[in-house]
């Protein structure tokens, strides 16, 4: 199987896990440079813990949109912590139909976390944008595409003209293997500059081999994007191992 070191899994919940402490050891192990990206503030401080003894797992401050009916008031302790750590998220906008109702509210929680980051600056942001592209563009573009933060949409399911909007942005995408399961993404994705892209699992909630994704089956994830950039896999991989280095250099604070 393709070796799994120095791949990148931007966007996994390795706190849903059944044994967190093992899936961040697995993914490290495997020198999988792995996101380990939260749904509420609360769950940062250990995912923080457990990511700070390793080389490959960092973790990111998140309050996810489907759970903003429930914890908008966790937003001050989002706040709180956000100086602790330059990745945030999942953070964004969910207007599907199970979470339609609380999107005023969504948007008020991601327009607050936006303009923290917009402050603080330096950050790397995982954004989720469920039937909501235009709307989380919107934001990104009001408070967020100026300045030294940098946005990476995850499961990008917007148009080919609304991912023209967002490389106009400086957005970057995080793509993963259900996402390349129908045509009409594969086309969208195939339309995104390789200079903008790194790959991700958002296990457990994706599955590779009949079971819930991990951080090493963004190899899979390799070979299909690159069959779909019609480039060897390898090329994919340098390219976004430079991505994630210009990323980071991007967001580096400038004194
Ligand atoms: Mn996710």
């Amino acid at each position: 199987m393709f070796p799994t070191n120095g791949l990148i899994d931007f966007h996994c919940h390795l706190d849903l896990y059944p044994d967190h402490a093992a899936a961040v050891r697995e993914a490290d192990a495997a020198g999988v440079f792995t996101l380990a990206v939260t749904t509420t503030p609360k769950a940062w401080p250990r995912n923080h813990e457990l990511a700070r003894e390793t080389r490959h797992v960092r973790a990111a401050l998140g309050l996810h949109p489907q759970l903003v009916s429930s914890r908008s008031d966790e937003v001050g302790l989002w706040e709180s912590l956000l100086p602790q750590t330059r990745y945030v998220g999942e953070v964004g906008l969910d207007a599907g139909p199970r979470f339609y109702k609380s999107l005023e509210l969504q948007k008020a929680v991601f327009k607050q976390i936006l303009k923290s980051c917009a402050k603080a600056g330096g950050k790397i942001i995982t954004v989720h944008s469920v039937r909501a592209t235009k709307a989380v563009l919107d934001q990104v573009e009001e408070y967020v595409a100026r300045g030294s933060n940098r946005v990476v949409l995850h499961w990008f399911t917007g148009s080919k003209s609304e991912a023209v909007r967002a490389i106009e942005l400086g957005c970057y995408f995080s793509i993963n293997g259900s996402m390349l399961e129908s045509e009409r993404a594969s086309t969208v994705v195939r339309s995104l500059p390789m200079e903008r892209i790194l790959t991700e699992t958002d296990g457990p909630f994706t599955e590779a081999a009949g079971r819930p994704s991990k951080p090493t089956d963004v190899a899979g994830t390799v070979q299909s994007l690159a069959h779909v950039h019609s480039v060897p896999a390898s090329t994919l991989v340098r390219t976004m191992k430079e991505n994630l280095r210009r990323l980071l250099q991007e967001t580096e604070p400038s004194s």
